[in-house]
């Protein structure tokens, strides 16, 4: 077998998703752990509060609380090498989130388990249903007083409607938490509240062990007996295939903070998890082990370090395999290029890679040429990978600067946020740059577009929201827009491509233009831009 291709197998690329607070950060940090990336958790978060990440980048994340932008992470674990996708948890970031989905071949959901499905929780899972790759379920914080186990398992399927089938079942929560039972191994790992920063001792005992009343105590290994018996008599058996399309989610439970039951979710999510799988391209799918190289670029994100001003484009490769300095085809631009100062987050630290493959996630430096869905190959491939959709946005303000000789900072902040898909820039026909319409999919984007161009390119702006909630394209032929007939609360405005828009307050109205406009048609925005 050829070396990349054991390379390509052994890779494992998947994205963390969760409501804020459940406990994402700690999960990853874990994990890193446990793959020896780390050797002392809290080493992820950042050394002026403990709050923070080494994902989140940017000053306002941090301000919040919040994971804005999403990051890599590798680390090795065994015989796998691991990719782990970090994404925003706020639910206003979750184009950015889908973004990073297009990039994983797997989806881990963290979940807290005194709260079960929270609202960002629904909005993201919807979001990775797009996707039809699988999603495993960590409920966390065992540690603390949790639900009901059935009620948790029963939610998510209710609410999130995706079947579930737990892989190990909590020993009760909170003080009397004792462990997990895994149900396919039929023995216990006892929970020790000594856990912390290092690796948990585990011990291990059988359901008929005759020391496991003494353990867990007649009640609730009296419950656990039941519980077994329910879970093992529903018959809801474990079926790969389901789990692959993303209709059966692997439970399992522990506590991230303790270190409780991380390391067998690892191992067994290793196991059940997909190395890269093809992808599809407008030519057709490619399969990950063809050698020569392809990539597409997931996401953009400028300033992410502030002394070097620099520019990253993430992309996820696809086959093959990438060398430092290759010649590639930007196949959009359809010009040769060097991928230049190509990177990966090792841990805490960016380096630069000499080799990455497919499943891997490589930074290059973007001098601003590449665009999210961009893709990459070996130059006689030549394969344009399908287009990564576009939200569409739901709240849109006008939004000016206010010192007038700030002009060109603000174009150039606007553009190259709108570049990274941050916002969706309009203009009102003939009017320029002066003032723009933003459209966002969350109005979190607002302040963070406000924050970063003051603190990014030194332009304050005056933002006024506008009461328009949805738009369409004008897919028909116009001569002279001013002659749409619209109501005094639908407004015509361009693209970035001078391609014309209606937004709309409500329904009613694209109701009323298309009646109004004889020939008229709109197009529903979105999805599909290029
Ligand atoms: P994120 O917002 O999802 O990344 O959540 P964090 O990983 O930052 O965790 C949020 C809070 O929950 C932090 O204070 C963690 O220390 C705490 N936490 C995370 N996991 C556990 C756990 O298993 N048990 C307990 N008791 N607390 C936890």
């Amino acid at each position: 077998m050829p070396d990349y291709s054991q390379q390509i197998r052994r890779r494992r690329t998947f994205a963390i998703i969760s409501h804020p607070d459940a406990g994402k950060t700690t999960l990853t940090e874990k994990l890193l752990l446990y793959g020896g990336a780390i050797t002392q958790a809290g080493t992820v978060k950042g050394k002026k509060s403990s709050r923070h990440a080494v994902s989140d980048w940017m000053e306002i994340e941090k301000q919040r609380g919040i994971s804005v932008t999403s990051s890599v992470l590798q680390f090795e674990y065994g015989d796998c090498c691991i990719n782990i996708l970090d994404t925003p948890g706020h639910q206003d970031f979750s184009e950015d989130t889908y973004r990073t989905l297009m990039a994983a071949d797997s989806a881990v959901m963290v979940i807290d388990a005194a709260k079960g499905v929270e609202p960002q929780t629904r909005k993201l899972f919807k979001v990775c249903l797009l996707r039809d790759i699988p999603i495993f379920t960590f409920i966390n914080k065992m540690d603390r007083e949790a639900r009901d186990p059935f009620e948790l398992c029963e939610e998510i399927e209710e609410e999130l409607g995706i079947g579930t089938c737990p892989i190990n079942w909590p020993i009760g929560s909170g003080k009397s938490f004792k462990g997990v039972y895994d149900r396919k191994k039929r023995d216990i790992l006892a929970f020790s509240a000594t856990g912390g920063a290092k690796r948990v001792q585990a011990t291990e005992a059988g359901l008929d062990d005759p020391h496991l009343v003494d353990m867990l105590g007649q009640e609730l290994y009296q419950t656990l007996c039941d519980d077994v018996e329910l879970l093992d008599g529903a018959g809801d058996d474990f079926d790969m295939e389901l789990v692959r399309h993303g209709k059966l989610s692997p439970v399992f439970f522990g506590s991230a903070l303790t270190n409780f039951g991380v390391e067998p979710f690892l191992e067994q999510f290793l196991q059940m998890t997909t190395p890269p799988l093809p992808r599809t391209t407008v030519e057709g799918d490619i399969d990950p082990f063809d050698p020569e190289f392809s990539a597409f670029v997931f996401k953009i994100q400028a300033n992410m370090n502030r002394a070097h001003r620099d520019r990253l484009a993430f992309m996820r490769i696809c086959s093959g395999k990438f060398s430092k300095g290759m010649e590639v085809l930007h196949v959009q631009q359809g010009k040769k290029i060097k991928l230049a100062q190509p990177q990966q987050m090792m841990a805490q630290e960016r380096a630069i890679v000499d080799e990455a493959y497919a499943g891997d996630i490589i930074g290059v430096f973007d001098p601003g040429i590449f665009s999210i869905g961009d893709t990459v190959c070996a130059p006689s491939k030549k394969v344009r990978f399908s287009s990564i959709p576009t939200f569409a946005p739901e709240h849109f303000a006008r939004v000016r600067q206010v010192d007038t000789l700030k002009r060109k900072q603000f174009v150039k902040g606007m553009d190259q946020i709108a570049q990274e898909g941050a916002i969706q820039i309009f203009h009102e026909p003939y009017s320029g740059m002066e003032e723009v319409i933003v459209g966002v999919v969350g109005t979190l984007q607002f302040d963070v577009l406000e924050y970063r161009l003051k603190n990014e390119y030194g332009v304050d702006i005056r933002m006024e929201r506008l009461p328009y909630q949805s738009l369409r394209w004008i897919e028909s032929e116009i001569e002279r827009p001013d002659d749409l007939h619209l109501s005094t609360d639908t407004k015509l405005v361009q693209d970035y491509r001078d391609r014309y828009l209606l937004l709309f307050t409500s329904e009613w109205n694209v109701r009323w233009s298309l009646e109004h406009n004889k020939g008229l048609e709109l197009a529903e925005f979105g999805m599909n831009e290029s």
